[in-house]
C-alpha cells in the first residue's frame, strides 16, 4: 500500500472524528441561539401587546370623560325636568332627556367594551410572561448544557488536532492540499473509495459522487502510490484493497 494514501486515510479518519466533536458543539449551541430566537420574538409580542394595551386604555379613559360629561349633562336636564313650570316645557325637556340618555348610552357601551379588551390583552400579555420565563428558564438549561458539551470534549478535540498535526507529517504538501479542498467541499470526507458496482464488468466509480472513474486512474492507483483526485468531486481516490483498518 502506498504511503501518501495510506498517510492521507489516517488524516481522513481523524478529520471525521474532529469534526463529528466539533459538531456536536455547534449543534448545542445553535439550539441555544434558537432559543434565544424564540425568547426575542416573545419579548417583541409582550412589547407589542403593552402598547396595544397603553392605547386601549388611553382611549377607554378618553371614552370615560365623555361619558361623564353626559352624565352631568344629564343630571342638568334632570333637574331642569323638575323645575318645569308648564306641561309644555315638561314635555321637552322630557324629550331632550330621552334622546341624550340613549346618547349616553352608547358611550356607557363603548367604555365597556374598551375595559373589556384591556382585560383580555392583559391576560395575553401575562400568558407571553409566563412563557418568556419557561422558555428563559430553558435556554439557560441549554447554554449549560452547550458549555458541559463543550467542556467534556475539549480534551479529545485537543488531543486530536494534535494527532492530526502528527497525521501530515510525511504527507507531500501538494497532496494535503488536494485532501484540504476536498474536506471543505464535502464536510471532511476528502477521499473516496473506488467500487466497481458489476463484479464482470470492468467498470468503476467514485463512491463519493458515484462518478466513472478511468482504468488510468485505476492501473496508476495499483501499480504506484499515487494521488488521484475524482475528476467530478475532487476527492482524493483509493481502491478497497487500499482502505485502511481503522
Ligand atoms: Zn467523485
Amino acid at each position: 500500500m502506498g504511503a501518501t494514501l495510506d498517510a492521507l486515510q489516517r488524516l481522513q479518519s481523524i478529520e471525521l472524528q474532529l469534526r463529528s466533536a466539533r459538531d456536536q458543539i455547534e449543534s448545542k449551541f445553535r439550539t441555544v441561539d434558537a432559543q434565544r430566537r424564540k425568547i426575542a420574538t416573545l419579548q417583541r409580542q409582550a412589547t407589542d401587546i403593552r402598547d396595544t394595551i397603553r392605547r386601549t386604555q388611553a382611549d377607554a379613559d378618553k371614552l370615560e370623560l365623555e361619558r361623564k360629561a353626559r352624565e352631568a349633562h344629564l343630571a342638568k336636564l334632570r333637574e331642569a325636568l323638575n323645575r318645569s313650570k308648564t306641561n309644555k316645557e315638561y314635555a321637552a325637556v322630557l324629550t331632550q332627556l330621552n334622546t341624550d340618555k340613549a346618547d349616553a348610552l352608547k358611550f356607557e357601551d363603548q367604555v365597556l367594551s374598551a375595559l373589556t379588551k384591556v382585560d383580555d390583552l392583559k391576560k395575553q400579555a401575562a400568558e407571553i410572561d409566563a412563557r418568556l420565563q419557561k422558555e428563559q428558564t430553558r435556554v439557560a438549561e441549554l447554554e449549560q448544557a452547550a458549555r458541559d458539551t463543550e467542556q467534556k470534549l475539549a480534551g479529545q478535540i485537543s488531543a486530536l488536532e494534535a494527532q492530526r498535526e502528527e497525521a501530515t507529517e510525511g504527507i507531500p504538501l501538494e497532496a494535503l492540499r488536494l485532501f484540504e479542498r476536498a474536506c471543505e467541499h464535502h464536510d471532511g470526507e476528502g477521499m473516496a473509495m473506488i467500487e466497481q458496482p458489476h463484479p464482470k464488468r470492468a467498470e468503476y466509480i467514485c463512491s463519493g459522487c458515484y462518478m466513472a472513474v478511468t482504468l488510468e486512474s485505476i492501473n496508476a492507483l495499483q501499480s504506484r502510490d499515487a494521488v488521484i483526485t475524482c475528476p467530478n468531486c475532487s476527492r482524493i481516490l483509493y481502491l478497497e484493497s487500499q482502505a485502511l483498518t481503522v
